[in-house]
């Protein structure tokens, strides 16, 4: 890796040693928002990563998105995610949004001073998005929005909400809903299993009305839109999905190499060593095949739509596994929260659920196996 990159991913992993990684298990316990992470990740230009210079932003490729998010994932998953959701919730805006509609949105989501998110899934509509309830219809100059999204990732901390809503019959648009526009409501916070620092709440829109210049340009398009977004989100939730893993398998080696069983430490067991290789082997054939991905999303490449699903579902089973063991290695302890290990456990279970669940991931990667017949 470039010594810029390299450098990056070093100034990253030292912010969240210092300033996340104190407080993430205080952050799970009380299923707060990650207060502190966030204001460390503001001072450290973070949010405006993906964002041009012009919005605030500095400009940085998906590569060092992606190494922002294995490093910040790698001590707590909910600051990883609350990061990347943002990013997300303003990506239809940057890809096709007037300039109005840029300069409203995107300067506070830059600075930090907003946060944003998006919003698809629905109580009866998760896999399959074609089934959207959630309707749009044009009033004068402005649309009313009515309807409910599901498991809305930084809601109801979030100032923007990209709300993907049928605008006719085969048609969807992605509406900028803002927090205070009237007939815009939340519901109470989701207890999870995992990931419990990151908001999750239903989005509930009764009437809301939105004025025209929020609707991401062709109201009909929408659904190509949040399409064409999803490469680079499922890019950076692999790399939340990696980090985490790194992260318990960093934890466990120091674990193994401290600990002393039978008169010798538990790094010495060839039982153990075996483990601990397959965990190496597992982390970084998943990374290698991320930053594949990566590459190819970045030269715009047609080949990146199966290999991104590739790279999600190897990295977030891998590091299901990976979490699992690094527990394992930990013996009881490891079952305690005195030890970073369980909250890593329950936090990376979700990676293989959001953004395509690994079953849609293996249709994705089937499909295009059979339809080009040939092999890359
Ligand atoms: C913590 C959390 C955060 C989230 N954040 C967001 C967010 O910010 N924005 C947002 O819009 N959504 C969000 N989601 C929703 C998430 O993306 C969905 O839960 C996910 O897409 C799966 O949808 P579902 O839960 O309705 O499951 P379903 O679609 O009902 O799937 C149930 C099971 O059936 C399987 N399945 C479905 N269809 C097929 C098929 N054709 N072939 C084989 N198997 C199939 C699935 O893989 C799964 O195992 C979040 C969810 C959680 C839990």
């Amino acid at each position: 890796m470039d010594t810029e990159y390299q450098d990056f991913r070093d100034s990253v992993r030292k912010l969240a040693a210092d300033r996340i990684a104190p407080h993430a298990a205080d952050v799970d316990d009380k299923e707060r928002f990650p207060e502190e992470a966030w204001q460390a990740l503001r001072e450290a230009d973070l949010p405006g990563l993906p964002y041009g210079e012009k919005l605030g932003g500095s400009g940085g490729d998906l590569l060092s998105q992606v190494i922002a998010v294995e490093e910040v994932a790698a001590v707590c998953g909910s600051s990883a995610l609350v990061l990347l959701v943002n990013w997300a919730g303003t990506s239809t805006v940057v890809s096709h949004g007037s300039d109005e509609l840029l300069e409203e949105v995107v300067p506070g989501v830059a600075s930090g001073e907003a946060g944003a998110a998006w919003c698809m899934t629905e109580p009866t509509v998760g896999s399959d998005l074609s089934g959207i309830k959630t309707a749009a219809k044009q009033d004068g100059g402005d649309w009313i929005l009515n309807g409910q999204k599901r498991f809305i990732s930084n809601a109801p901390w979030a100032d923007w909400y990209a709300v993907l809503a049928r605008s006719g019959e085969r048609d969807f648009g992605v509406f900028m809903v803002h927090r205070d526009d009237p007939g815009v409501s939340f519901g109470p916070h989701e207890k999870k299993m995992g990931m419990r620092g990151s908001p999750t709440a239903d989005v509930i829109l009764e009437d809301a009305r939105i004025p025209a210049r929020r609707v991401v340009n062709d109201p009909k398009r929408g659904y190509s839109y949040i399409n064409g977004e999803l490469n680079v989100s499922r890019a950076l939730i692999a790399a939340q999905a990696l980090g985490i893993a790194q992260g318990a398998f960093d934890q466990a080696v120091s674990y193994t190499a401290e600990r002393e069983q039978f008169g010798q430490s538990l790094s010495r067991f060839q039982m153990l060593r075996g483990m601990v290789a397959d965990m190496a082997v597992k982390i970084e054939s998943a990374r290698a095949l991320l930053y594949d991905a990566v590459a190819l999303i970045s030269a715009g490449d047609p080949r990146a739509r199966s290999r991104v699903s590739m790279a999600k579902l190897l990295c977030s089973d891998n590091a299901m596994s990976v979490a699992t063991d690094a527990l394992q290695l930990h013996g009881g302890y490891g079952f305690t929260r005195e030890y970073p290990v369980e909250r890593m456990m329950r936090d990376v279970k979700i990676t293989q659920i959001y953004e395509g669940t690994n079953q849609i991931q293996r249709l994705v990667i089937a499909k295009d196996v059979y339809a080009k017949q040939v092999r890359s």
